[in-house]
């Protein structure tokens, strides 16, 4: 299905060159809407696949998973330059870890900005991370040299609104799309980099064009960190399977849900505490199960494919009670391994093949 999604490096030049800022942003967890208000564009690292794949070398141990290995490799090697900060939120101990590295252990001029988010969904985490924004809104300010306008604040969160629910119906008729499930996710990823307003448009677009077929492909959820290499589409779309149901930190763990507060620091606050639960937020095994095995029912999936990147502790923590609580269910699952910047395993394609076999 044809559509024109313009590159990272145009969308930053052109927000650069309308007088704006721009923040590299590592995962997971962070305030969009805080950003856009201060006319910063948000753009995400997620280990991009072509950084060199040494740089990190002397910095981080071995065991670090390719999302921060390569993220870091990236900056050392000058993909980062023209960003005016960068923003670690502290998802993992990994990428506390990385939020040090940048901060103390290397010699570089930019100003590392940090966001905790806590491990509970209490109100008291609430207030907390209401807090944290503040304070991050602080360092932004600083930053640009300007000032927060709460009213525009207000409306970068009701756009945040409406991307969440425009990605939410995205997954609701995917099978009615007929397109592959690469395109729906270059579609979907290009909100890593794309202003809210550029990307509804995109995704409406895209929804317009989108035809009543279903291509007879056997429904499934992928769970993971992130969809890389994106030739797992191709290789799911090859087998027989589609992806109907998205447990990935990249795109479904943060569809975040509108919150009812008129406060615009509670909104955003609650947007991802009340969010899908997962494993960074340390949220309860049982709510993880609860929600897995309902969005493996609720999208008509057959399965559940855990999609994981090397040492990632807290997907692997998590991944045994998954495990457990599908089967109980009665709803098969898989568990492969790919890591970002490496082509895709031929052994993963062999286990796909037979897990096809499984929910045929
Ligand atoms: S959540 Fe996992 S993949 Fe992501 S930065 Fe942390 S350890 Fe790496």
């Amino acid at each position: 299905m044809d559509a024109t999604i313009p590159s990272r490096q145009k969308v930053m030049k052109d927000h650069k060159d309308a007088g704006g800022f721009t923040a590299a942003v590592f995962p997971i967890h962070y305030p969009r809407p805080l950003f856009r208000a201060y006319n910063v564009l948000p753009v995400e690292v997620w280990g991009p696949p072509k950084a060199d794949p040494h740089l990190w070398e002397a910095h981080l141990q071995t065991y670090t998973c390719s999302v921060i290995r390569n993220g870091l490799s990236f900056f050392i090697a000058g993909g980062l330059d023209g960003v005016d900060m960068l923003v670690v939120p502290h998802c993992c101990d990994t990428l506390q870890g990385l939020g040090s590295i940048l901060q103390n252990y290397l010699p570089q001029n930019k100003r590392v900005l940090t966001l905790y988010i806590p491990r509970d969904s209490r109100e008291i985490d609430i207030n907390y991370l209401a807090r944290e924004m503040k304070i991050l809104s602080g360092r932004i300010g600083e930053v640009t040299g300007t000032e927060l306008d709460e009213s525009k604040l207000i409306k970068c969160i009701d756009e945040e609104d409406r991307s969440n629910a425009i990605v939410g119906r995205m997954f609701q008729q995917r099978t009615q799309l007929s397109c592959s499930d690469r395109e729906f996710y270059e579609i979907i990823r290009s909100r890593e980099y794309l202003p809210a307003d550029a990307f509804i448009t995109l995704v409406e677009g895209f929804m317009a064009r989108a035809k009543n077929q279903d291509g007879g492909r056997i429904p499934v959820v992928i769970s993971g960190i992130i969809p890389e290499p994106m030739d797992i589409f191709n290789s799911l779309n090859g087998i027989g399977l589609t992806v109907v149901g998205d447990d990935l930190f990249t795109t479904g763990r943060r569809i975040y849900s509108r919150s009812d507060s008129t406060d615009p620091w509670t909104r955003m606050s609650e947007m991802i505490i009340k969010g899908p639960p997962d494993s960074t937020r340390g949220n309860f095994l049982t709510n993880r199960v609860k929600y897995l095995v309902d969005l493996t029912k609720e999208s008509g999936a057959r399965g559940v494919i855990f999609y994981h990147v090397k040492f990632c502790e807290p997907e692997q923590f998590y991944y045994p009670a998954l495990k457990k609580g599908l089967e109980n269910a009665g709803i098969p699952s898989v568990l492969v391994e790919a890591e970002i910047g490496d082509p895709l395993p031929g052994q993963v394609v062999t286990r796909l093949e037979a897990f096809k076999e499984v929910i045929s």
